[in-house]
């Protein structure tokens, strides 16, 4: 069989390409907002439990910083590339803007496979990579943040680690934080209650109901496994899930707490009681109404999407769908809530943690919840409308809001010198 690899970086800038098209932005503008600002690649090398010592490879990429210091997580992942980060970087400058929350974006990545190492050499890597980053990171230039494999410990290992380096404690170098050193009332929660927001939004906009809605959701951690007790508090019914091990499926319904449960006891979901096992290909073909992918990139392509019987589609993750499988869902009549709206839940709340630590003054976890749905349901609407206006779908609608946004931050600052 032959394996598209598709590059993630590739799908980004298309993406904005033909935003930039529909909005007439000049040639020259086309050029800024395309070029990352700033590649950061570091090599280092990390003492090993047995003695040995590892090289390992990091990046840091800014992609646009117009319209504030350079936001966006890290991941620590075997398939990280500098491809990936690119575009996630981009992607990251898209969606603060879409939120319209005061920041440019950025992508980290350590290649690593976090679940192969100790706690101790996972520690002295996340310290070294955050030292190697350190010409970069500061609470007005660029602030990192959890992403796919790194967790509150991994922030707080990072934010101790650039905190020696000053000699004080800079809380607001890193959101992400536990609570205890900073960190925010709902950060945990936060993408995937931006997710349960949207698509309620979505739900509502395409008359559907929580109770006659089911709902297959691809990926179970942080961001998926949360949408699933979510949308099950919600009433919806969960059909399918899955893990790194594969998915499984009940057309009655899952039990979510049951799942959780399960899952933190056997590792994964593979073999939970009253479900049958799925492979991460069917389950993304599953019958169902709202389709959650909360993984990978790349998940719906041109190969598969024909097959999506979901009505809805919300993009937890980054870049689940490449370009042509757009074009064929849109075709289908299935709405995409895109990831650049769908996720920004989670760098919504990093902007309260950052404002939060930055003025020594922390908000309750209702008044968080609270304000993450406010700009949430706003965004939504404002894609929505944008959307309708243009005669175009919400993937063009939140691009033509967020890449005007930039480009008009770019226009007013003007070129230096
Ligand atoms: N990694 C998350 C994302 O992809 C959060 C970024 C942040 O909080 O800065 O949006």
């Amino acid at each position: 069989m032959v394996v598209d690899i598709i590059s993630p970086y590739t799908v980004a800038v298309a993406q904005f390409d033909e935003a930039a098209e529909r909005l007439g932005l000049s040639q020259s503008m086309r050029n800024v907002l395309r070029a990352p600002k700033r590649e950061l690649i570091v090599n280092f090398p990390v003492r090993l439990d047995n003695g040995d010592v590892q090289m390992f490879t990091g990046y840091r990429v800014q992609h646009n910083i117009n319209r504030g210091p350079a936001k966006g997580g890290i991941r620590f992942s075997p398939e990280v590339s500098l491809d990936e980060v690119r575009a996630l970087a981009m992607w990251m400058t898209w969606k603060c803007a879409v939120v319209d929350i005061p920041f440019g974006g950025a992508k980290g990545g350590v290649i690593c496979d976090p679940h192969q190492m100790s706690r101790g050499e996972l520690e002295r890597m996340s310290r070294r990579y955050a030292t190697e980053i350190s010409i970069l990171m500061g609470p007005n230039s660029d602030i990192p943040a959890p992403d796919m494999n790194t967790n509150p410990q991994v922030m707080a290992w990072m934010m101790d680690t650039y905190s020696m380096h000053q000699g004080y404690s800079v809380p607001a170098a890193i959101t992400g934080k536990p609570l205890a050193i900073g960190g925010s009332e709902g950060r945990l929660d936060a993408t995937a209650r931006g997710v349960q927001v949207v698509t309620k939004a979505a739900m509502r906009h395409l008359g559907m109901s929580p109770e006659s809605s089911s709902v297959v959701i691809q990926g179970f951690g942080n961001v998926g496994g949360i949408t699933a007790r979510l949308l099950h508090e919600m009433g919806c019914k969960v059909v399918g899930l899955s893990d790194i091990s594969g998915g499984i499926y009940n057309p009655l319904g899952i039990d979510i707490p049951t799942a959780m449960r399960f899952s933190r006891e056997h590792g994964s979901l593979r073999g939970m009681p009253g479900t049958e096992p799925v492979t991460n290909r069917e389950l993304l073909e599953l019958p169902c109404d709202i389709l959650i992918p909360a993984a990978l990139e790349n998940q719906l392509t041109k190969d598969n999407a024909d097959r999506v019987q979901a009505r809805l589609v919300v993009e937890a993750a980054n870049g689940p769908t490449t370009n042509e499988a757009d074009r064929i869902l849109n075709g289908n009549g299935v709405m995409i809530v895109p990831d650049i709206l769908a996720n920004a839940g989670g760098v919504t709340v990093s902007y309260f943690e950052w404002v939060q630590d930055l003025q020594h003054f922390f908000w309750s976890e209702t008044e968080i919840n609270q304000r993450l749905e406010t700009i949430m349901s706003r965004s939504f609407n404002a894609v929505l409308e944008k959307a309708t206006n243009q005669e175009t779908n919400m993937r063009m609608g939140a691009y033509l809001l967020a890449v005007s946004r930039v480009a008009e931050a770019t226009e007013l600052r003007g070129i230096y010198p």
